[in-house]
């Protein structure tokens, strides 16, 4: 049974795909004119330290670390130059993705959400301890390795816009996650591996993986 997030409550979880140029290349994406948005169900959600289980249906999941915006009041309708102002902090985030059934399936919803396929945390630092968004890293590593290291001024569309955005779709609450998008250099999991997602100023998310339960 995965531990629930005690950190975390959102309404929803957004993300935004292939908001790297050189990811959305590594998957043979084109780069989208607009933010490619998906959700997922805040039963993925786990904290750090608890465990992805790697589910039966799929033979290829992989890690994508990513930037996590928490809100702290309701956004609906924003323009860009005031959505970062709704943020109530940044958070380590994994996006993990089941690979084959991303691509087998019309939709993302099984890919994407799995439980324990949101590894969220250590914990929420607010926008005012950090420097500004644009210069913001999240580097992610398997078993002390690193995989990915992105920087959010390669992001397409930058957190002020993406917040904006969303907003104009569904009224974000308090305590909503939106998942930035994930940086080149996605690659697999196996059970054993450990799974790192730091962003510098934030913390390290650090979450040990395993095979599929019973
Ligand atoms: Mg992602």
């Amino acid at each position: 049974m995965a531990e629930r997030n005690a950190l975390l409550r959102p309404t929803k979880i957004v993300c935004v795909g292939r908001n790297y140029a050189e990811h959305a290349r590594e998957l043979g994406n084109v780069v989208p004119d607009r933010p490619l948005l998906f959700l997922k169900p805040p039963s993925a959600l786990i904290g750090p330290d608890a465990a992805i289980v790697l589910p039966q249906e799929s033979t290829r999941v992989e890690h994508e670390g990513e930037i996590g915006v928490v809100l702290g009041t309701r956004l609906r309708k924003a323009r860009e130059e005031d959505a970062l102002a709704a943020a109530a902090g940044i958070v380590c985030v994994n996006d993990v993705t089941a690979r084959d059934l991303q691509k087998s399936d019309a939709q993302w919803t099984r890919a994407k959400g799995f439980d324990t396929f949101c590894p969220a945390g250590p914990a929420v630092v607010t926008l005012e301890r950090l420097p500004v968004w644009r210069d913001l890293e999240v580097i992610c590593r398997v078993n002390g390795v690193e995989r990915q290291h992105g920087h959010a001024s390669d992001m397409i569309f930058g957190i002020p816009f993406l917040l904006a955005y969303v907003s104009h779709v569904m009224t974000l609450e308090p305590g909503d996650l939106v998942l930035t998008g994930s940086p080149s250099g996605v690659g697999p999991l196996a059970p054993g591996d450990v799974v790192e997602v730091e962003i510098p100023g934030v913390g390290v998310l650090r979450n040990p993986v395993t095979g599929p339960a019973g």
